[in-house]
């Protein structure tokens, strides 16, 4: 190592934390890399690279170096107290080192093999809409995940301990507490909205997709983006932060619709997360969103609270509208809006408005714990996937492509995970409501073409912080309250009831 060991213990620390954040970096880069450039022929060579960059950050981690400081590090944590910078960095550090340690190194490499294979099984039985050739592997999946949540035994359920590593503090029975409650409210929320007509003449293009690619551009340069952002093309669009300052948002451009625009906004807001970051937090733990959660309700905040807002069309619209001439002509600004929040049961989650969304993330998070208590027989998933979306949303699943092969989370062993996705949707607009009582109308504001104010606001409010506090924490600090799905459900109900 190149720490000389007379430095302070805490320097030497240091060093070692912002070398591991290198490696994350490194494999952030790697990924990015993987979807946007890389020829398919580099496949396995870079899953070679990959692998080696995860463990040698893993081994570092796990080292001895980082424990025994922690260890001399103790009295100086209890020392500095719970709002100094270099107290929580030795918090973060001590649970991220904590958890690492707890898992064999046999077991993390089975759990990456696991999922290059799964992945690859995932996406022929999607293809053939054939689940079958995907469900040994779901099988093999959840042992796994059985295993991995047997380290931590003091979660209250193997579930409790997957949900941890993507939103720390949160229980499976606090999320089945909340959703229970969003549950009742939706389900006859979405079949009193399903009675009414749709009119989606408005978004029926053809949109051209270098117009797209211009308003997408509006859009960044309007909400503040630095000019060094990059925005790329993917198949699936994500946002990427290989260094702070360094981000990069992908997106997917079709010529039938506009959902290109809304996954723009939706990165932006990942993006913007990483980006507000403080600086002075750079190369350490701290310097990332603080949790799956929290990075979606921003996310979703830019998306749907904004970008779905009547302030923001009454901005854009005017300069939106000409770049399609044909296909918008004819379509007025509040047949727009309306067309951007229809309300329509459907099939796929990624497409599913903001009112029936949640619902597929509630049967996700059932099935879930029920595959991995062993309550659900994997080969019985399809059934039970599809009876719920009858019961739920009343739309019939007519293929595995278009029910339970849907997404790749469980191919990639993202088990856990979807939850975070609607806790989400449940923070953006408790943090919202109090942006708004601090900072007046801001419909006015985006009519206006102004959102610096609510970037600056969050920046100050949320992204500066990094993982300086969990997130439940930090919903208490900027808005007063706990988790709690009722401004949520209320945003809801009055902008979608009839
Ligand atoms: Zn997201």
């Amino acid at each position: 190592l190149t720490v000389a060991t007379a430095s302070p213990p805490l320097d030497r620390l240091k060093l070692l934390l912002a070398e591991i954040e290198d490696l994350r970096r490194v494999e952030q880069l790697l990924d990015w890399d993987q979807h946007v450039f890389m020829p398919p022929a580099g496949a396995a060579a870079r899953a070679e690279a990959h692998g080696t960059v995860t463990r040698l950050a893993h081994e570092l981690l796990v080292s001895g170096a980082v424990g025994e400081l922690l260890v001399e590090l103790e009295p100086l944590e209890r020392e500095l107290g719970h709002d100094s910078v270099d107290g929580a960095l030795l918090r973060v550090a001590r649970r991220d080192w904590e958890r690492a340690r707890r898992v064999p190194a046999a077991l993390i490499g089975e759990l990456y093999r696991t999922n290059g294979v799964a992945v690859a099984a995932w996406e022929r039985a999607k293809a053939a809409s054939d689940f079958g050739l995907f469900a040994p592997h779901l099988e093999r999946q959840l042992e796994l995940k059985r295993e991995y949540a047997a380290c931590f035994p003091e979660a209250a359920t193997p579930y409790d301990a997957l949900l941890e590593d993507y939103e720390q503090g949160m229980t499976t029975a606090r999320v089945a507490e909340v959703f229970t409650e969003l549950r009742r409210a939706l389900v006859p929320l979405v079949s009193e909205l399903a009675e009414r007509r749709v009119d989606e003449a408005a978004l029926r293009g053809p949109f051209p997709v270098e117009q797209q690619r211009a308003a997408c551009a509006r859009i960044l340069e309007a909400f503040g983006t630095a000019k060094s952002w990059r925005l790329d093309e993917t198949v699936h669009p994500f946002a990427s932060s290989p260094g702070l300052g360094d981000v990069r948002l992908t997106t997917k451009f079709r010529t039938t619709d506009l959902t290109a625009l809304f996954s723009t906004m939706h990165e932006f807001g990942h993006g913007v997360y990483e980006a507000g970051v403080d600086p002075q937090l750079a190369r350490t733990p701290l310097a990332t969103g603080t949790s799956a959660a929290v990075h979606e309700s921003q996310s979703r905040t830019w998306e749907n609270l904004v970008g779905r807002s009547d302030g923001f069309w009454r901005w854009f619209y005017p300069i939106l509208q000409p770049l399609f001439a044909d296909a918008l002509a004819d379509v007025g600004r509040e047949a727009f809006v309306g067309a951007v929040n229809a309300v329509k049961p459907g099939l796929i989650r990624v497409d599913a408005d903001e009112v029936t969304y949640g619902l597929h993330i509630i049967m996700r998070f059932e099935l879930e714990q029920a595959l991995l208590a062993g309550d659900v027989a994997v080969r019985d998933v399809p059934k039970a996937w599809n009876a719920r979306m009858r019961e739920d949303l009343g739309v019939e699943v007519p293929d595995d492509a278009h029910g339970v092969l849907q997404d790749i989370h469980w191919g990639v062993g993202l088990i856990g995970y979807f939850p975070t996705y609607q806790l989400g949707n449940v923070m953006s607009v408790q943090i919202w409501r109090r942006a708004e009582e601090q900072l007046g109308d801001l419909d006015e504001q985006f009519a206006r073409g102004q959102f610096e104010p609510l970037r600056e606001w969050l920046r100050d409010h949320v992204y500066r912080l990094g993982r300086r506090y969990p997130p439940e924490e930090l919903l208490e600090r900027v808005t007063g309250s706990a988790l709690d799905p009722a401004p949520y459900l209320d945003y809801l109900r009055s902008k979608f009831s009839p």
